[in-house]
């Protein structure tokens, strides 16, 4: 059976190399006559697997001493709250909202907080993100309104399809990303976040991991409201290294041979290199389409996920079972937008981004009578 052409959007592609290592280690772990999954997470075989993992994401992504890093549980969705509940400390942060999952952050932020938001990308139903002068002078109006302990983005939006290309300027206040789906597509310049988190499940690794990454000054107190459960206090997260309970001891040792992958490769710069050569193959056939068309902005597309639709929606349906058919799986856009999306993580090869590409071409020309303009 090969494998398929796997476009799913999270739980996502995995490199084989990276699949075929964790087969070969999976009943006896290096010598130990044990699994990863057996082993306690205490043991020093798992403490290896654990700090290595981390060295490796430190050095991959150029992430400086005085950020900590953590691997935690519950996904993006619990960082939400453990984010407002560790820095809400005057009780009033910004979101910037440019699709559902930043909704979802500003809503969950509300529960503990004043969110305020800054721009929302809402009147082009999220097919564009709201412009960094929009942005920009919303902070500096809400700075001097009432302060903001935070500045909350999702740089990529898994759904739309849409990125930020330009982060927002926030001077001394903490810019805050959710970059589940570009973690690890691309360089990210980490000082000048507060903090950045991620599902590993759309790039890094598999479901049941996040990854923290924390300025040390901004929890160095503890979190800001008493409420918080130990379990989401960033700071004992930090000096307990992530193991205040049991942690996702599998999931962090296949996080960990995803970033060694990732450094093998060439790291971040040939990743976003790849994935920017994956994307543009895609694009150049949406722009060039009489029946697809793209449904981002273009100054705004995602690297990552690509939305596109002909318009009709049995069309639609149709080219995604065709693709189905033809071994190309996890095209359907998401419920909330419809149509069709292709996310093309660091494990997505380019020979799969080119069978779609030929498969478009092929749908577009039986169904030439068809325009998506009409
Ligand atoms: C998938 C996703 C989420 C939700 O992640 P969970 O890990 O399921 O909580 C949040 N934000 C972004 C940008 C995502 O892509």
């Amino acid at each position: 059976m090969p494998r398929a052409h796997n476009f799913n959007p999270g739980p996502a592609a995995l490199p084989v190399q990276v699949l075929e290592e964790v087969q070969a280690e999976l009943v006896d772990y290096a010598g130990n006559g044990l699994s990863v999954l057996e082993m306690s997470h205490r043991a020093p075989s798992f403490i290896e697997i654990y700090e290595k993992a981390e060295e490796t994401l430190r050095d991959v992504l150029g992430i400086p001493g005085d950020y900590d890093v953590l691997f935690l549980s519950g996904g993006a969705t619990l960082e939400f709250a453990a984010l407002a509940m560790n820095l809400m400390r005057t009780g009033r942060a910004g979101y910037v909202v440019s699709g559902h999952f930043s909704k979802v952050a500003m809503d969950e932020g509300a529960r503990y907080g004043e969110a305020v938001c800054l721009a929302t990308g809402e009147g082009s139903n999220f097919s564009a993100i709201p412009t960094k002068a929009e942005i920009d002078s919303a902070i500096v109006a809400e700075v001097a309104a009432g302060g903001l302990d935070y500045v909350h983005i999702c740089q990529n939006n898994t759904i739309y399809g849409t990125m930020f290309h330009e982060l927002p300027e926030t001077d001394d206040v903490p810019l805050v990303a959710d970059v589940s789906s570009c973690f690890l597509s691309l360089p990210l310049d980490v000082e000048r976040y507060g903090v950045i988190y991620a599902g590993a499940q759309k790039n890094a690794g598999p479901a049941g991991v996040t990854v923290v990454i924390c300025r040390h000054d901004l929890i160095a107190q503890g979190p800001a409201l008493g409420i918080c459960p130990a379990y989401l206090d960033w700071r004992s997260q930090a000096m307990k290294q992530s193991m205040l309970n049991t942690p996702n001891t599998f999931g962090i040792y296949v996080c960990g041979k995803v970033f060694e992958w990732v450094k093998e490769m060439g790291g971040l710069e040939a990743m976003e290199a790849r994935n920017r050569k994956k994307a543009s193959m895609l694009y150049d056939v949406l722009d060039q389409s009489k029946l697809f068309r793209g449904v981002a902005r273009p100054q705004d597309r995602s690297i990552a996920n690509v939305t596109f639709t002909t318009n009709i929606p049995e069309l639609d349906r149709e080219f995604v079972s065709e693709a189905a058919r033809a071994g190309l799986v996890g095209l359907g856009g998401h419920r909330l937008v419809g149509g069709m999306r292709a996310s093309i993580y660091n494990a997505v090869p380019k020979a799969s981004v080119e069978r779609l590409c030929g498969l478009m071409k092929e749908f577009e020309e039986l169904h030439a009578g068809s325009s998506s303009t009409e």
